[in-house]
């Protein structure tokens, strides 16, 4: 399953990531809404639907500094897809996915002469686990499983789990993972003002389950902003020398009218990069409402301490 490209990309990231702090890319879905998604549609279906502007976010990333790209493909699991009567296309969006993210990165890396890498997205299945919900255990490892199998041979480098809540189903997604890749793997829940997910983990939980069941990093996303990700990944550091990774949200959104507004400024989130390296925070990038301009701020901060 490992062939020799993935092989050598794999040891390139790892030496990298032990060189330097990387960048991850911002947000994808908040990005597609600027440009016409209308809420209730599919994001991951703009991979077939919209590839240029899919592709335009990707190179808007690499422009701003970003080492890692993550795919379009956060909603893209067998179990989402089924929901929204898109199973059929599951190997089309996610390939796609792939394929475009990589194909921004070739065309800026020779450029620029810089290299990035392809990180996998994978979220929650949005179903809730038995025995709460109605999802059975196995029915979300087949949903992830059939994803993962698309990402690994379409050649990504290394998976990213974001914005998960319930440990029991990030720690099936990571199984999943380790069953059908060798690639690197990361693995982020979403923490609330309690510090907690709304499943009541806290971070020294998911630092301590998540490297036990194989993580090769940990991490926070979402959530209400750069501050409260902050005293999440400053427990979590108490506690592990690991790889760790963070995404903020450009702060919690309101309503101007009828526009979402989040209020986080680029220069905020600078800010916080610079606490998020003093943390010795791994990989630092943005979710939900931080655009290419935040994690070009974010990329001067990083870069200034190599
Ligand atoms: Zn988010």
């Amino acid at each position: 399953m490992l062939n020799d490209r993935n092989r050598t990309q794999q040891s390139n990231f790892w030496e990298l990531l032990q060189q330097r702090i990387l960048v991850i890319d911002g947000a994808m879905g908040t990005m597609l809404q600027e440009n016409g998604l209308q809420s209730g549609e599919c994001p991951e279906m703009w991979n077939i639907t919209h590839p240029e502007i899919v592709s335009k976010i990707h190179a808007a990333y690499l422009e701003a500094g970003a080492d890692l790209i993550l795919t379009n493909t956060f909603g893209a699991n067998g179990v989402k897809l089924k929901k929204l009567n898109f199973q059929a296309h599951l190997k089309d969006i996610n390939q796609e996915a792939v394929r475009l993210a990589r194909k921004e990165i070739n065309s800026y890396g020779e450029k620029h002469s810089v290299e990035a890498f392809v990180a996998g997205s994978l979220g929650p299945t949005g179903e809730i686990l038995e025995p709460f919900g109605n999802l059975t255990n196995q029915e979300a490892y087949q949903g992830y499983q059939e994803q993962i199998r698309v990402l690994v041979s379409a050649g990504v480098d290394l998976i990213v789990l974001e914005t998960f809540y319930n440990l029991d189903e990030i720690k099936i997604a990571l199984k999943a993972v380790k069953e059908n890749s060798n690639l690197p793997v990361f693995a982020s829940m979403s923490f609330d003002e309690s510090l907690k997910t709304i499943y009541g983990i806290s971070p020294e939980k998911a630092v301590e389950e998540l490297f036990r069941e194989g993580a090769d990093g940990v991490g926070a996303n979402c959530g209400s902003g750069p501050e409260l990700l902050y005293q999440v990944l400053s427990r979590m550091r108490a506690i592990t020398d690991a790889p760790l990774l963070v995404e903020p949200n450009a702060g919690i959104p309101y309503l101007e009218d009828t526009k979402v507004i989040y209020p986080t400024t680029p220069q905020e989130m600078a800010e916080y990069a610079g606490k998020f390296v003093q943390l010795r925070v791994n990989i630092i990038g943005g979710c939900c409402g931080t655009t290419p301009e935040h994690i070009k701020a974010i990329a001067q901060v990083v870069k200034r301490y190599d």
